[in-house]
Order: structure tokens, then C-alpha cells, then sequence
């Protein structure tokens, strides 16, 4: 599996995220014609799957288009993936990505409760993520979720609210992350600063995570453990060194790509 990028920077806001001001907020596009003589080059250098590495796939969503369709044209043949938003999208656009050779769906959606993803300045709501997971799934694509629990204004009820709306994204795997580590030049920093969380002086090199004021890590963490139960498909965490153990052993029998979707159910 190699990595490909089509674009740098996002122009999304999200409170937490220090991508744009690491890459910058206006897109810098790489000709999709470039990028899809780059794809042809990996997957004769020997590349089994690309992991297209743009911060968000589709926060370009012509470009995105462009670059899917350079591929089909360029007959890439090895499968792909990304991250994408579960923002609102042209109906046809994952049949499109589908048809290029997408086989892999990553969605950044981080929360299913509206509160949270205002909080969060996610550029979608919970209605979008349930459309952009329908289209995904009628384009015949794998999906993941990933969520990032333990925000500002996080509470017992967004987190149950995030979770029951969870049972009804079907055929998915869901990723949970608790706890979101304060970056500077993020707007969860200048909250952090604001409710004096952190101050000026605070040494951000060591990990810092923001402690919402309703709600412990624990007591997330223990509420989606509980509610995942045995289901496979719902992982607290990146599954740890056990799960890092399978994925590796199936990448020696020959298996390509991240593997997640034999977790889905
Ligand atoms: S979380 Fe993703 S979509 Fe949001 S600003 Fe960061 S890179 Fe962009």
C-alpha cells in the first residue's frame, strides 16, 4: 500500500484540526493528469493499493471528480482509498469514484450528535453523514467512520445521542477516539486558553487533551465500551497491538489495503 496526494491544505475549520494551518486553508490542486500518471508509476513500481493522503478527499469535490476520472482513463487497475467529509455530494459522485478504482470510504464524521458537530464547526450535519453513508454504500464501497469523542460542550446525552444514531449506520466499522490533544493555531486552543484549560506558558510539545467540563474521558470511554459490546465493528481505539499483530500477519498471507472492511457487519 503507497501513499498519493492530489492536493495540500483544507479549507474546512474544524476546531480541533491543525491542518490548515500546517498546509494552509486555499487548496494547492496537483493536476489531475499528473496525479494519475504518479498512480501509474506506484502501481508499476509494484503498489497493490493506494492511500490517497489529502486531508479530506473530497473538500475539493470538482478536483476530486477530475482526479477519479484521470484515473479511469489513465486504466489505473489497482483499488484505492481515502478520507473523505460526509458533506452533502452530487448524487452520482461515489458511483464515479467507484467506477475509478475507489474501494475504500474513510469518513471523518467524529460525532453524530448536531450540537457536537457545530461545536466541532464540522461542515455537515447528522442528515448529511446518514445521505453521504447511503450513497457510499450503493456505489458498492467499504466504510468507515471515525469519531472523536470528548470536545467542548461534550455531555452524557451528545454521547448517547452520538451512539444511538450510530446503530443506524449499517454496514459500516466505527472507530472511537476519546479525547482530542490541544494543537496551537487550532480554535480548540483558543477555547482551551479562553475557559483556562491551558495558558500561554503550556508546553503543547507533551500531549495536552481537552478536558470537557460535563464529562470525564473515563466516563466516555466506559459508555462507548459498554454500548460496543462484543460487536467487532466497533473499536474503541486503533485495536491495539493485537489488532496491529492481524493486520500485519495479513498483509504477509498477501491481503491488500487497510483490511477493515472484513470487520463490517
Ligand atoms: S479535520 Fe479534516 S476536514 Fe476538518 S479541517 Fe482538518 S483536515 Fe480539514
Amino acid at each position: 500500500m503507497l501513499n498519493l496526494q492530489s492536493k495540500r491544505g483544507c479549507a474546512f475549520r474544524c476546531v480541533y484540526c491543525p491542518y490548515p494551518h500546517i498546509e494552509g486553508r486555499k487548496h494547492r490542486l496537483i493536476d489531475p493528469q499528473e496525479v494519475a500518471r504518479t498512480a501509474l508509476e506506484l502501481e508499476a513500481a509494484g503498489a497493490k493499493y493506494l492511500f490517497l493522503t489529502d486531508s479530506a478527499f473530497n473538500s475539493d469535490i470538482e478536483h476530486s471528480l477530475a482526479v477519479a476520472k484521470a484515473f479511469q482513463k489513465a486504466r489505473l487497475s489497482i483499488p484505492w482509498g481515502g478520507f473523505f467529509a460526509p458533506v452533502r455530494l452530487p448524487a452520482d459522485y461515489f458511483t464515479v469514484m467507484a467506477d475509478a478504482g475507489l474501494a475504500h470510504v474513510e469518513f471523518g464524521t467524529e460525532a453524530l450528535s448536531d450540537i457536537m458537530l457545530k461545536n466541532y464547526r464540522k461542515p455537515f450535519r447528522v442528515q448529511d453523514v446518514f445521505t453521504a453513508h447511503e450513497q457510499a454504500l450503493d456505489a458498492g464501497l467499504h466504510t468507515a467512520h471515525y469519531f472523536l469523542l470528548g470536545g467542548p460542550g461534550e455531555s452524557a446525552d451528545t454521547i448517547n445521542e452520538s451512539l444511538e444514531h450510530r446503530e443506524q449506520l449499517k454496514k459500516t466499522v466505527t472507530f472511537y477516539f476519546v479525547g482530542i490533544r490541544i494543537y496551537p493555531g487550532t480554535g480548540l486552543y483558543d477555547i482551551a486558553l479562553k475557559e483556562e484549560k491551558i495558558n500561554a506558558a503550556t508546553d503543547l510539545l507533551q500531549p495536552v487533551f481537552y478536558e470537557p467540563d460535563l464529562i470525564t474521558q473515563e466516563q466516555i470511554d466506559k459508555m462507548v465500551t459498554e454500548r460496543a459490546g462484543n460487536r467487532i465493528n466497533w473499536i474503541v481505539g486503533s485495536g491495539g497491538a493485537r489488532a496491529a499483530e492481524t493486520v500485519s500477519k495479513m498483509h504477509t498471507r498477501g491481503y491488500v489495503g487497510p483490511l477493515w472492511e472484513y470487520l463490517i457487519r
